[in-house]
């Protein structure tokens, strides 16, 4: 990244691993809205190497893991992997721990050859089987982070879910939550991404305008979130019920929260940010299973070199998930 979030792809030194680090050669990464999100709003420093959806192939693996990691070996990485044992991973908020947010694959998911640090090692390198495509097993970040929401959110199979915003991480969350038995209703804008979701779980999908009229929702997911959204979700949850955040706010602008109304009804405001190894394995083992139609959701395939038109498609929100290939 260049400063003012411009991007450019470049040749930059190759990574140095140390002994007991792993070198991957980077097949693909996924192109997410929350890169997106960092370049729009200069969260990063310049020259920071985003891209955390990765796939690739293990070119040398470290010490005393060569049997375990042979080279040629296809695997997903865990970008940022948990200590584990601290108060707050035992509670199961990785995303918070101090390790998890200090440690990442050096230089990032968006360069030829990355780095993983014996951190990572081995829990947060995860090998899948040639039953997957690489662009199928890309998805075991985001629907990592979906398997892990869901686990803190604990809908009941029978219930009724809305789930707003209906680009990949909607889709996605819709399968998994189609899959628990919940009954899932979507909401979005754009006609051509109701019309997908309802071959991805969704029983019912309608524009915002229409969504207001429904009600009954022990649970609403915000995978988009902006003003509209919030209040959506605060006037379809019913009492008692819970709205997961599962995205920042769209441009980083500070929103309004009826806090009254949260208080009154006793509606719990659950983020849920990140994934981590335990649920991408989890991911894994549900796409490997073919348990989830995941079919379209990565619906661009780019090189590397054009990245930028992959953000442009992105940002106009054609299609669903980019992937860029090397
Ligand atoms: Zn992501
Ligand atoms: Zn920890």
């Amino acid at each position: 990244m260049r400063p003012g979030g411009r991007l450019e792809v470049l040749q930059v030194p190759e990574p140095v691993a140390e002994p007991d680090e792993m070198v991957i050669r980077t097949v693909c990464a996924g192109l997410c809205g929350s890169d997106l999100y960092k370049m729009r709003n200069n969260t990063v420093a310049p020259g920071t190497v985003l891209g955390h959806e990765i796939v690739g192939v293990v070119e040398k693996p470290p010490q005393g893991f060569w049997d375990m990691f042979p080279p040629g070996t296809r695997v997903t990485v865990s970008n940022h992997v948990p200590c584990g044992t601290c108060p707050r991973c035992l509670r199961g908020r990785i995303s918070s721990c101090t390790v998890f947010r200090s440690t990442n694959v050096r230089p990032g998911g968006f360069a030829e050859r990355i780095v993983v640090p014996s951190s990572h090692l081995p829990e947060g390198v995860i090998p899948f089987s040639d039953s997957l495509s690489d662009s199928q097993a890309l998805l075991a970040e985001p629907l990592g982070c979906c398997l892990r929401a869901l686990e803190r959110w604990e809908p009941s199979p029978r219930g009724r879910v809305m789930v707003i915003g209906l680009g990949p991480m909607g889709l996605i969350m819709s399968l998994v939550l189609a899959r628990q038995g919940v009954e899932v209703v979507g909401v979005d804008l754009l006609e051509e991404r109701r019309a997908a979701a309802t071959q991805k779980g969704c029983t019912l999908t309608c524009a915002p305008s229409e969504a207001k009229d429904q009600d009954g929702f022990q649970g609403v997911v915000l995978t988009a979130c902006n003003g509209a959204a919030l209040e959506l979700a605060l006037k379809v949850v019913e009492p008692g019920g819970w709205i997961g955040l599962f995205a920042g706010p769209s441009r980083g602008e500070p929103l309004e929260l009826k806090l009254q109304e949260l208080y009154k009804e006793e509606v719990d405001l659950l983020p849920s940010y990140s994934t981590g190894p335990h649920h991408m394995r989890k991911a894994i083992s549900l796409l490997e299973a073919k348990l989830l139609d995941v079919e379209g959701i990565i619906s661009h395939e780019l090189p590397i070199e054009e990245i930028e038109q992959a953000v442009q498609l992105a940002e106009n929100k054609v299609g669903f998930k980019a992937m860029l290939r090397f």
